[in-house]
């Protein structure tokens, strides 16, 4: 159903780096048009909260969550919140915030040494580990695009779909090479899902996986790919459990 102005959109942030927000404010072009559209009643990076008490339509989240205040917080943005969308990897699978490998307090102390040790924390969680989420845009960060018709779609009472193909459609389409091929490049692009116009391998790149797994990925053929391009197992899954994926 078509959502009727007054529209309220907010952004909520968590365990992040904010990339996500920067994304949307890059849109510079169209945020004019957005602001005309709905009223913007929080958004960190660029603005203090107005209208704190307001039922929220449309609630962007961004960010992992990492401690009880911030399940508090998302606890209660929930409830003011008619469509909750999950925005970038930290919200979707933890992301880069669940790369600590070994012992999670190790870890800390030798970021934080000298504040002290009362860290209350716990490991990065995706948000949907909490709360009912009821749409999801992907990335590390997403795509501007992909943000702005997600916010658009939405407004018009639909969901925009997401890419069903890995990123290795998007090379193909773009006529590179292949860079697992040729290189024995470990780029994760054949279980990835696509919509970034295949970024980084257009650039030679690998592909990091940071929109996520696309369905029926067939994760035994590209462990068999690496394994055969001279990586370890523990190389793989190093490179696979960056965004929430493990063998
Ligand atoms: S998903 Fe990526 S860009 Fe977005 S907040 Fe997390 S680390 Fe930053
Ligand atoms: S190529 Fe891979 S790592 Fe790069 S933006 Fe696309 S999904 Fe993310």
């Amino acid at each position: 159903m078509k959502l009727k102005p007054p529209i309220n959109l907010a952004w909520i942030r968590f365990t992040s780096c904010s990339g996500c927000q920067l994304m949307l404010l890059n849109c510079e072009s169209s945020l004019t048009e957005l602001a005309r559209i709905v009223a913007i009643r929080d958004f960190p990076l660029a603005s203090s909260t107005l209208g704190k008490n307001a039922e929220i339509d449309i609630g962007l989240v961004e960010g992992s969550i990492t401690t009880p205040s911030e399940l508090e917080r998302l606890l209660a943005f929930r409830r003011k919140v008619h469509l909750l969308v999950a925005v970038g990897a930290c919200a979707l699978t933890a992301g880069v915030n669940s790369l600590v490998r070994g012992e999670r307090r190790q870890a800390m102390t030798k970021v934080y040494a000298g504040q002290g040790d009362d860290w209350n924390t716990f490991p990065p969680q995706p948000v949907d580990h909490f709360v009912k989420v009821d749409g999801q845009i992907p990335g590390c960060p997403p795509e501007p695009g992909e943000l702005l018709n997600s916010i658009g779609t939405l407004l018009n009472g639909g969901w925009a779909g997401h890419q069903v193909m890995p990123v290795c459609m998007e090379c193909r389409v773009n006529e590179n090479p292949c860079l697992l091929e040729r290189d024995r490049a470990p780029c994760l692009g054949p279980i990835t899902l696509a919509g970034c116009n295949a970024r980084c391998p257009n650039l030679g790149v690998s592909c990091e996986g940071c929109r996520g797994v696309v369905a029926e990925a067939n994760r035994d053929e590209l462990c068999r790919l690496f394994l055969a391009a001279g990586l370890t197992e523990q190389e793989i899954n190093h490179r696979l459990e960056r965004f929430g994926e493990t063998t």
